[in-house]
């Protein structure tokens, strides 16, 4: 079986010998997009038996069934890396999952800051578009993209394991950085445009495992930041050195 260059994100189970069905996206996108037909090779990930190599074994206008191969790759888990951010623009937020999804992000939290502006997320929208992002990135895994939460109510249920990386805009310009730090559970967190309340900044300033850091002399947008910060969580800990 040829080595796919389309890769396809489905829900179904992966092992030698099954039988994908294909719902009408599906089909369209294999079938009406990229012209595939009977016998072409796609390669499958469901974001928990890594990636296997398949054929397409029938192929229709409204479905289509995948005859699944060998295994090409096991799982690749992110490392246990949370990010949680503040939604903003449509536009915006849907880069800032799309971008968490390609840079490693475990877990994907919007979280209701004293400034935001959102009052809900299309959470079926916004987990399409980690999905999407998985399928171009040559990821097996696909983070959660979680309902919108209240930050308040992160922290109070907080888990004692897990460090934070505050993004503090009152922090640019300084030195503040994740030097020295350690363990393997973190989250970062990025405010709305309008930033940090001096409360929360207090509550967040206080916390035992939250370490406050500038992401720079210059004000970002919250969707730079939230790159900045993920790539300098990678290089620092994560599993890009
Ligand atoms: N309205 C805020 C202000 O003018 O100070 C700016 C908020 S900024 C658009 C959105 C988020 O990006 C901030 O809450 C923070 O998490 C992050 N951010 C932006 N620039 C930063 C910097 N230089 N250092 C640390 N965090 C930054």
């Amino acid at each position: 079986m040829a080595t796919a260059k389309i890769r396809l994100y489905v829900e179904h189970p992966l092992g030698q010998g099954q039988s994908v069905p294909l719902n009408r996206d599906q089909a369209h996108y294999l079938f009406g997009v990229m012209r595939l037909s009977v016998g072409d090779a796609v390669a499958l990930f469901n974001g928990r038996d890594g990636e296997w190599q398949a054929e397409v074994a029938e192929a229709g206008k409204r479905g289509g069934v995948l005859a699944v191969g060998a295994q090409s790759r096991d799982l690749q888990l992110p490392p246990d890396l949370w990010l949680m951010f503040a939604p903003i623009k449509k536009a915006r937020t849907d880069f800032i999952v799309e971008k968490a999804a390609e840079l490693g992000a475990r877990c994907i939290c919007p979280v209701q800051t004293n400034f935001t502006n959102a009052e809900r997320i299309r959470q079926d929208r916004l987990q399409a578009h980690a999905i999407e992002a998985a399928e171009q990135c040559g990821g097996t895994f696909v983070p959660e993209v979680r309902e919108l939460q209240k930050l308040s109510r992160l922290l109070d249920d907080w888990p004692d394991d897990r460090h934070l990386m505050f993004c503090d805009e009152a922090l640019a310009g300084a030195a503040e950085a994740l030097n020295g730090a350690g363990g393997d559970k973190w989250a970062i967190l990025i405010g709305p445009e309008g930033g940090f309340s001096e409360v929360e900044r207090a509550r967040l300033r206080e916390l035992p495992y939250s370490q406050a850091v500038s992401l720079g002399p210059r004000i970002l947008r919250a969707d730079t930041a939230a790159v900045a910060a993920m790539t300098l969580w990678q290089q620092a800990l994560g599993d890009w050195s």
